[in-house]
């Protein structure tokens, strides 16, 4: 824990999103305080809903707390020697690729840097992949083609100054919310900034959009290949820049041919020919612009193509390395940055090194004193669990994360794992999809109690300090990797006894044999050797910093390329000849629709950490599959209803959401329902397990499905003091309210008595009232210990249920009045009671859907402005404005 006075200030940074925000903790006698860091250049003191929501999920609720073999909890020695033992049996019997690292975005770079180094340098193996792999490793490959080095060019400061801002892929919203934010505010400020946004969503994102492009599933390529052919047209290339500082100009201009007219790029990207000529216009028109861009380009089978499309258009304008300008990579992870700097990925080595050169493998062999040092890349994340289901790798270590869950073709992983001969998971949860699986639970410390770096989407790195104690007995990643590497019989060169020694290796890395000319040729980007001197307090006090920071820039580097040199040989740039493919996989008459998966708002990942917190869990409580409503009406589906999605590798169910926000013959789910939350509701068991063949990323916005609706015996929901077990149910959701669990369950089988069922299922002692329609299938019983409310069950035959908000909200009293019972079974709120709000909308004050309306109606309000100033609905982080903007559109 930071040596920091009680109730002083500690400043770190969010574990969420690659936004990187910082946030000020104040440890209070009457706990825990969190807001923005006034003084973080990421974010200036604001927060999104979930970094808003932090302090609320520190408590220890399902933290695991000590190791686990073989499910008995046993002392931290047993368990590492029962590591390194078995890791070293499988090692020794069948060489070091038989084994593997699955690693993680929420690792500090301290952890990840001691990880690699285990595996690369002293197992020998470069099995050592991150999940990273799964939202950015397709930037990472084509910023090394386009630029020689994994290098995003830009700063936050960039998106404010330009004049077009293109948000390609990417709810930015809802993904990156504190940026958008500051994107919002810019153009408040500046309106005749422009906006283009380029999904086939209609997302939340395009509220401050001045055009929104819902291009045809997959056709980016096509549009920016276009768009390249029609800067000549308009004369908008800078040749004296591509003459001077670019390679492949010719080839890529070419390649871009085959569908270079307006009518023809419309025509793929399946939208109206004004709709082209306007953006490739407001292209061509304004220099300063940056082109963001995410996972919608990133997670396809030709995404690096398809980002090199995106840097080619800024190489052939010079819109590189000058204020508000360039190609801007945007990272989902907190620490995405960080594992691609000491070569978290399978085909990296460390500090921005590759296998591709062998004197770079034979650098870091020096530096490392590590003659056993792998000398191939190893296996992609896709590729290690397929060769885990084979049997080829034996033994896996799987660290912060939880692949049962994100991995595409989830359900075979978890076979393989289940089958895998030694699986060991680090994590600071106990009970997950993935740690089901686990022969070895070991306990990792979490967010708070940490302590390390993490790098932001724009090289800046920021502290993350610890400012509580750590709970049981976890402990660091990069504690428990340093155990096993000297149990493993290299202590000498694993001494770390705390992260700062880590990051001064780490930083003396980045600046060993690090070309000592002036020219990019020849030198690593990532180079950090000025703070590799700092004594422990420097580092306890570093600032954020963008890298590289050497003795050329000891501040740091806002923006890379100013002077139009690269890292390549030729210190070019590099343009590609970029031939657009089409989705691996095509929809066909058995599987009709493209699913698309992504964020919501207010969870994170698989939601270990916000589906604790009840206000983060009301915006959206239920795992949803978004429909276009021409497609809802040709599979019958109903709104509310639910529906069960079938891929060739597997199948789930979801509530539907009829939206015209879907393109036809697309539909959208969430990425984040795991087992912990609903049963059958895992989107990536259905997703394929293609991949991109540079990047090796996996093509998760793009898989052929079908859906029909689903139809079970009976449905309802039950909220209950606590979590409930309810048996015999097909499909139950679960998340926590305010002082009540909410369960929306359905069946297949009815139970012989609904009375027996409920108070099994409840297990709950008291005084049980119930109605039931025997007629109509419907049955309501309700359960009191002393007045006080402890479960309501509403089934029924069919999806007409009572709203849940009134009822909910009975939890929060100690005793129910007679009118409150009266209403109890009919879910009838007394008249006057104000409790019937509906659906969160805003979740920093959490006001509901309708509250905004009826304020709306009531008032007469006609803006988002006078939305806030009633209700301060959209006043806090802001998340919420572009669905406010919504109600106001539609009333
Ligand atoms: Fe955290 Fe990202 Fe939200 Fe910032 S924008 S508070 S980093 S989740």
């Amino acid at each position: 824990m930071s040596d920091l006075s009680y109730s002083a200030s500690i400043r770190s940074t969010c574990p969420y999103c690659g936004v990187g925000c910082g946030v000020a903790v104040k440890v209070e006698a009457d706990g825990i305080k969190l807001s923005g860091d006034q003084q973080h250049p990421a974010n200036f003191g604001r927060l999104c809903s979930k970094g808003a929501a932090l302090a609320e999920t520190l408590d220890n609720e399902g933290r695991l707390l000590y190791p686990i073999v073989d499910g008995q909890r046993t002392s931290w020695d047993e368990a590492l020697d029962c590591v390194a033992n078995g890791f070293k049996k499988i090692i020794d019997e069948h060489g070091p690729d038989a084994v593997a690292f699955y690693v993680s975005g929420q690792l500090l770079t301290e952890d990840y840097y001691v990880a690699n180094k285990l595996m690369k340098g002293y197992i020998g193996s470069a099995n050592i992949d991150t999940n990273s792999r799964l939202c950015m490793s397709t930037a990472v490959a084509a910023h090394k083609r386009a630029f020689g080095a994994d290098v995003v060019p830009v700063c936050y400061e960039d998106i404010e100054a330009a004049d077009l801002v293109v948000i390609v892929g990417s709810n930015y919203a809802w993904a990156h919310p504190v940026l958008y934010q500051r994107l919002v505010a810019a153009k408040k400020a500046r309106p005749a900034m422009l906006v283009v946004v380029i999904d086939p969503r209609h997302t939340p994102t395009c509220d401050f959009a001045d055009l929104h492009l819902a291009i045809a599933p997959g056709a980016d390529a096509y549009l920016f290949n276009g768009l390249l052919h029609n800067l000549r047209r308009e004369d908008a290339l800078d040749l004296g820049f591509v003459e001077a500082h670019v390679e492949g100009f010719a080839a890529a201009f070419e390649a871009a041919r085959a569908v270079s007219s307006i009518p023809k790029v419309a025509q793929v990207c399946g939208i109206a020919e004004t709709q082209v000529s306007e953006f490739f216009r407001m292209f061509a028109r304004t220099a300063r612009t940056v082109t963001i861009f995410s996972q919608g380009i990133n997670q396809s089978s030709s995404g690096v193509d398809k980002a090199n499309a995106i840097i080619n258009v800024h190489l052939a304008t010079g819109r590189i390395g000058r204020p508000g300008m360039g190609p801007f990579s945007v990272t989902g992870q907190p620490n995405a940055m960080g594992g691609r700097e000491v070569g978290g990925l399978a085909n990296q080595l460390a500090a921005h090194m590759d296998f591709s050169d062998p004197a770079s493998v034979d650098l870091v062999a020096r530096f490392w004193d590590a003659p056993r040092i792998a000398q191939a890349p190893g296996l992609k994340a896709v590729e290690m669990f397929q060769a885990i289901e084979s049997g080829k790798i034996k033994a896996v270590w799987i660290m912060a994360t939880n692949p049962v869950v994100s991995l595409p073709d989830a359900d075979r992983v978890r076979a393989a794992l289940m089958a895998c001969e030694l699986v060991v998971v680090s994590d600071c949860v106990q009970h997950t999809d993935t740690t089901a699986c686990a022969d070895i639970l070991l306990p990792a410390e979490c967010w708070g109690e940490k302590d390390g770096t993490v790098t932001n989407s724009e090289r800046r790195i920021s502290r993350q300090r610890s400012f509580m104690p750590t709970a049981g007995e976890a402990r660091p990643d990069w504690w428990i990797l340093t155990q096993v590497a000297q149990r493993l019989g290299f202590a000498e060169a694993f001494p770390y006894t705390q992260a700062a020694q880590i990051f001064r290796e780490h930083a003396r890395l980045s600046g060993f044999e690090n070309g000592a000319g002036f020219e990019n040729s020849g030198k690593r980007a990532f180079d950090i050797s000025a703070l590799a001197e700092s004594d422990d307090a420097e580092y306890d006090a570093l600032q954020p910093v963008q890298w590289p920071v050497n003795s050329q820039s000891p501040q740091g580097t806002q923006r890379l390329f100013t002077d139009g040199k690269f890292y390549t040989p030729s210190g070019k740039a590099r343009m590609l000849a970029v031939v657009p493919q089409l989705p691996a996989v095509a929809v066909d008459a058995e599987f009709p629709l493209v699913l698309n998966t992504g964020r919501i708002r207010d969870q994170w990942h698989t939601m270990t950490r916000t589906g604790k917190v009840p206000r983060l869990n009301a915006h959206l409580f239920e795992p949803f599959v978004q429909v276009q409503a021409r497609d809802a009406q040709n599979y019958q589906l109903q709104d509310g209803g639910l529906a069960r999605l079938t891929s060739r590798h597997g199948s789930m169910l979801a509530r539907v959401q009829v939206s015209e926000d879907q393109r036809p013959g697309s539909v959208f789910v969430p990425m984040h329902w795991n087992d912990a939350f609903a049963k059958l509701a895992r989107v990536d068991a259905l997703v394929a397990p293609i991949t991109d063949p540079i990047s090796g990323q996996p093509e998760s916005k793009h898989t052929p499905v079908r859906i029909a609706p689903y139809r079970p015996a009976w449905q309802g929901f039950v909220l209950s003091r606590t979590r409930l077990e309810l048996p015999d149910t097909s499909y139950c959701a679960c998340s926590r309210g305010a002082g009540y669990w909410r369960h929306e369950i359905a069946g297949e089988t009815l139970p012989y008595e609904w009375r027996g069922w409920v108070e099994a299922a409840s297990g709950k002692a008291g005084e049980w009232i119930e109605y039931r329609d025997a007629a109509m299938g419907r049955y309501r019983a309700a359960c009191l210990q002393d007045g006080r409310l402890e479960a309501v069950f509403f089934l029924a035959p069919d999806q007409r249920l009572p709203e849940r908000e009134w009822l909910s909200s009975l939890f929060g009293q100690a005793m129910l009045q007679s009118v409150e019972l009266a209403g109890l079974l009919a879910a009838r709120p007394p008249k006057g009671a104000v409790s019937d709000t509906g659906r969160t909308v805003c979740a920093c004050f959490s006001v509901g859907e309708k509250t905004i309306r009826n304020t709306i109606q009531a008032q007469g309000l006609a803006s988002v402005e006078a939305v806030g100033l009633v209700l301060k609905a959209g006043t806090g982080c802001g998340s919420c404005v572009p669905e406010i903007r919504r109600i106001l559109e539609r009333h």
